[in-house]
């Protein structure tokens, strides 16, 4: 049953859904209200635009005691839009008669109406780690009397590099409460951090349905010459942005990625010969849009949240239909669809034979020969990725990165992408038409009120 009244709320509660035009349930609403209602911390994960913040807000208000004037939920979220929107969805759900009172607390707002604000007391506290954190060690912020703690956008917000930051400011929440955490995706971070802040959680899905016609799946016969020039005619006939290429050996990983960069490509490679540090740093690339194609071994790609892509290739068959399935479940994003292409040579037939009667799918083909590049235009990656030589260990935070980029250098925010921090190297994605401007103007400013060195990471 999707209908809010199978809910234990008040009955105004329910009216006050009502009048809001919320008739039923969202499926992520569903499937965790009933849990996080009884008190239980939970991991939700479920796409952008479910209904996920009235899933946490109404388990949060069925917490709070409004005559008691304290800080009683703190919800973090990764940029102040989205706290906004978060404080905005207080406004709505909560019952005017009881005067809940909601503040938010963002960095890139002046620090001295926040603490006004605070002098006067609030009920729920929605802000970005980093600002939260400038406030409980200032002691404007008090936690003692916490009972729900929310991280929404929990993936987004570990993007930005606020792991450190979130995890002291749990450390000074009471151990007595309840942990939400929403998530649009379940990489591993999600995973370790859960593990480390949340108590026995329950895990809720609301799983995307992948109807077949969202994922575009075609075959072409290749011969083995043939088959790693293939790849870049796929890519210069449907010059996806992101693309992840599936071989079966380190071999071809490294083989492949040789002819693509040789062909002016922008590819990197992920197999197990990569250090942790080699790792993240291809990861951050390819997901911040600075590397066109990503070839790697499945063993590389597994428990990797990289999905959403426009393009899967299988350059080789995968002798395990369920590993062909994984593989293609990578493409397609909610919006839009995607593409996954394989390519078979003769050798191979059978297992494509498997593929289709474990996957009960007629498989399409197609000849290479009908594949038309765009000439003169190669396909480029939309950004650069500039690696800063220092990270958390110099407290460095996306909004002094921003800062430096936005406010010192002028450029405009619009054309800096993610900004990845770790312990000792920041990342940041921009532009590539701008690319060589910031790694210059970088170069002569400060960041953080230090100097920092600073390079272009070019696959
Ligand atoms: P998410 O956080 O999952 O991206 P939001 O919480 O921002 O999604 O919700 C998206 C929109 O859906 C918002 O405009 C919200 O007001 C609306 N919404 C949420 N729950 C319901 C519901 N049960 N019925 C109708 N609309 C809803
Ligand atoms: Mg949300």
């Amino acid at each position: 049953m999707s209908d809010f009244a199978t809910l234990p709320l008040p009955p105004h509660t329910l009216a006050n859904l009502q009048r809001l035009g919320y008739a039923s349930m969202t499926p992520i609403q569903a499937a965790s209200l009933p849990l996080a209602l009884a008190g239980k911390d939970l991991i939700a994960q479920a796409k952008t635009g479910s209904g996920k913040t009235a899933a946490f807000l109404l388990a949060l208000l069925a917490n709070l005691n409004p005559r008691r004037f304290a800080v009683q939920a703190l919800v973090l979220c990764p940029t102040r839009e989205l706290a906004d929107q978060v404080t905005q969805e207080v406004r709505r759900l909560a019952r005017a008669e009881d005067h809940v009172k909601a503040l938010t607390l963002c960095g890139g707002s002046t620090m001295r109406p926040q603490l006004a604000s605070l002098e006067h007391g609030a009920h729920i506290v929605v802000g970005t780690p980093g600002r939260i954190l400038d406030h409980l060690e200032r002691g404007s912020l008090k936690l003692d009397a916490l009972n729900t703690l929310v991280l929404d956008e929990a993936d987004r917000m570990l993007d930005m590099g606020f792991h450190d930051d979130i995890a002291t400011v749990i450390g000074q929440c009471p151990k007595q409460r309840q942990t939400l955490l929403f998530s649009a995706t379940y990489p591993e971070g999600i995973a370790r951090l859960s593990a480390a802040f949340l108590r026995d959680p329950q895990t809720v899905t609301v799983a995307e349905p992948h109807s077949p016609t969202q994922i575009r799946q075609l075959f072409f016969e290749v011969r083995e010459e043939e088959r790693l020039h293939a790849v870049s005619l796929l890519l210069d006939h449907y010059r996806p942005v992101s693309t992840l290429a599936f071989c079966n050996t380190k071999q071809q990983c490294r083989d492949l990625v040789q002819v693509l960069k040789a062909q002016g490509y922008v590819a990197l490679e992920l197999h197990g010969d990569l250090d942790q540090r080699e790792r993240d740093q291809v990861l951050v690339q390819f997901a911040n849009r600075s590397c066109s194609v990503l070839v790697a071994t499945d063993i590389a790609a597994r428990g990797l949240d990289i999905t959403g892509l426009e393009a899967v290739i299988n350059v080789d068959v995968t002798p395990e239909p369920a590993t062909h399935t994984h593989r293609v479940g990578r493409t397609g994003r909610v919006d839009a669809e995607g593409w996954a292409f394989s390519l078979a040579s003769l050798d191979e037939m059978g297992r494509v034979g498997q593929i289709e009667h474990a996957l009960g799918l007629t498989s399409a083909w197609q000849p290479l020969a009908s594949l038309t590049p765009v000439r003169g235009q190669p396909l480029r990656p939309p950004m650069c990725t500039i690696q800063i030589l220092g990270g958390r260990k110099e407290k460095i935070r996306p909004g002094d990165v921003l800062g430096a980029l936005t406010k010192d250098l002028g450029h405009a925010a619009a054309q800096i992408g993610k900004i990845n921090i770790n312990e000792f190297s920041t990342y940041v994605a921009v532009e590539r038409s701008v690319a060589r401007d910031v790694l210059a103007g970088l170069g002569k400013t400060k960041v953080k009120g230090r100097t920092v060195k600073v390079r272009l990471l070019e696959g």
